[in-house]
């Protein structure tokens, strides 16, 4: 995927990996099991154990930067939204 369209309009271009709208929700759980790794050795941990750790649990969320909505991607790929309550 490299353009989503917010259900406002605008358009997130997400062909660069550095793009201002992918976030990853992580589970605190997971970043507690990291830090006991890092804890027992050394600070130090294999890169590939950590991208495996973090890959397995998170949710992928995208930001529209325009209308400050979230997109939750769901396991099937598909995207459910949400948006401040106003009231
Ligand atoms: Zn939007």
């Amino acid at each position: 995927m490299s353009k989503f369209a917010c259900r406002c309009g605008f358009i997130m271009s997400l062909s660069s990996e550095d793009n201002e709208y992918e976030y990853s929700m992580i589970p605190e759980i997971k970043i507690s099991e990291i830090i006991g790794i890092l804890d027992v050795n050394n600070n130090i941990i294999d890169v590939d154990d950590f991208i495996k750790k973090i890959d397995s649990s998170k949710k992928d969320i995208l930001y529209c930067t325009h209308c400050q909505r979230l997109w939750l991607r769901n396991d099937d790929g598909s995207y459910n939204s949400y948006i401040k309550e106003t009231e």
